[in-house]
């Protein structure tokens, strides 16, 4: 008799995303006609630069002749995107990155959910709350957790992430093995200063722990003294994985390329206590279960290092962060307490009056036709808060944000 794995039975059914769409089809149902303006999608709308166009056609083209033709290429990424990655992304910026240390991938999401493999099954992990999801419900599928319970897995250390820590978690008491850390951060907006991420490589060091760090909104930091990488922090090379994609930072949700970065001299131990290489075994697991990014959409990423990729890329970015800039001022004026949206394309806004998540999300739809992502869907210290995206298109950005103002 073949058996499930019964981990995914503590699996919370998608709750947030497919209840939001079930009460807007509700809502437009009952009201045809109205103009919902949706702002609670973590999800690029604007296409791909003219640079990446020209170069994912080319990487097209050289695939239909057979004097160009390629087949399975390097599992690691070809060296001309590593080598314009470990150049733009990290040596230019005076950090310590080699184009070898970097490993290609179809996405953040599935290389922060496989990272794990690698490591020990009974690691202790520790993860924010509020949180994107991803990195609770892989380790739930890992076996590494017992049930839900009121919003949190049992196993897993939950870090609050509030106003009163400005949403950086302290160092949590009982001692995790691997710690996820996202910054600038989904869903709260928030950024972790240098002295911020120097206390967590130093823990890490101290306690043998490594951190895995999402740094998928690095392009949105428009802050000269934020980091945006955590190997700008010393020692961090010894500690941090760093997981970087082109699907927020170059419109790629759709089109699919991602990195991540493990340094050579990153340790975990064996059960004798020894010290041994980590690269080596992700090195081995990508090479072995991933045949590689197909080869236009490597050569489409690696024009966003082109001289107008780069510009071009920029004023995408600038556009929704533009975006952000209205909302909060907008937010702000109409007397929302608002945080974020400085170098990250989310807001997150304390509701009206002290709602809750929920009710607040049933107001903006009702009253204003407008709907966001209600915190509390992000974990249980989401509560009392609410998230708006900066990918909405600027008229019903500006036009949102009026009927926000006229809201009793
Ligand atoms: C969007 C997002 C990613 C990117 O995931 P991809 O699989 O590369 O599209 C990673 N981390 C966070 C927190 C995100 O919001």
């Amino acid at each position: 008799m073949v058996r499930i794995n019964e981990h995914y039975l503590k699996l919370q059914a998608g709750y947030l995303f497919p209840e939001i769409g079930r009460r807007v089809n509700q809502y437009i149902s009952a009201n045809p006609g109205k103009n919902v303006i949706k702002m609670g999608i973590g999800d690029v709308t604007l296409p791909l630069v003219p640079a990446v166009v020209k170069a994912f056609h080319e990487g097209v083209d050289e695939m239909a002749k057979a004097e160009t033709f390629k087949g399975y290429g390097p599992e690691q990424g070809y060296a001309f995107l590593r080598e314009a990655i470990a150049k733009n992304d990290y040596k230019d910026k005076g950090i310590d990155i080699s184009a070898d240390d970097i490993f290609i991938s179809d996405g953040s999401k599935c290389d922060t959910g496989n990272i794990q493999e690698i490591f020990g099954h009974d690691n202790k992990i520790a993860i924010c709350d509020p949180v994107y999801p991803v990195y609770a419900d892989t380790t739930v599928m890992a076996g590494k957790t017992g049930r839900y319970n009121s919003g949190h897995f049992e196993g897993i250390i939950y870090m609050p992430c509030t106003k009163e820590n400005s949403f950086i978690p302290e160092l949590p008491k009982e001692i995790p093995d691997l710690i996820f850390l996202c910054y600038p951060n989904n869903p709260t907006g928030a950024v972790a200063s240098k002295e911020e991420l120097k206390k967590w490589v130093d823990y890490a060091t101290k306690n043998k722990s490594i951190i895995l760090y999402d740094a998928a909104y690095e392009a949105f930091i428009t802050e000269n003294d934020v980091p945006h990488s955590i190997y700008e922090i010393e020692g961090a090379r010894q500690v941090a994985i760093e997981f970087r994609s082109f699907s927020k930072t170059a419109g790629f949700t759709g089109t699919r390329c991602a990195f991540t970065v493990v340094p050579e001299e990153l340790k975990a131990y064996d059960p004798e206590g020894k010290a041994l290489s980590v690269k080596p075994l992700w090195n081995r697991r990508h090479t072995t279960k991933f045949n590689g990014v197909s080869y236009p959409v490597q050569k489409a990423a690696a024009a966003v290092y082109s001289e107008e990729g780069k510009k071009e890329v920029s004023e995408v970015i600038a556009y929704y962060m533009e975006n952000a800039r209205i909302m909060k001022e907008s937010l702000t004026r109409a007397g929302y307490e608002v945080f974020g949206g400085v170098n990250a394309p989310y807001i997150w806004a304390r509701t009206m009056n002290g709602m809750s998540s929920w009710d607040f999300f049933d107001k903006l739809l009702n009253e204003a036709n407008v709907v966001g992502t209600p915190g509390s869907g992000f974990g249980p210290a989401g509560e009392g808060y609410f998230r708006f995206s900066a990918f909405a298109g600027r008229e019903n950005t500006i036009e949102a944000m009026e009927r926000i103002k006229r809201l009793k």
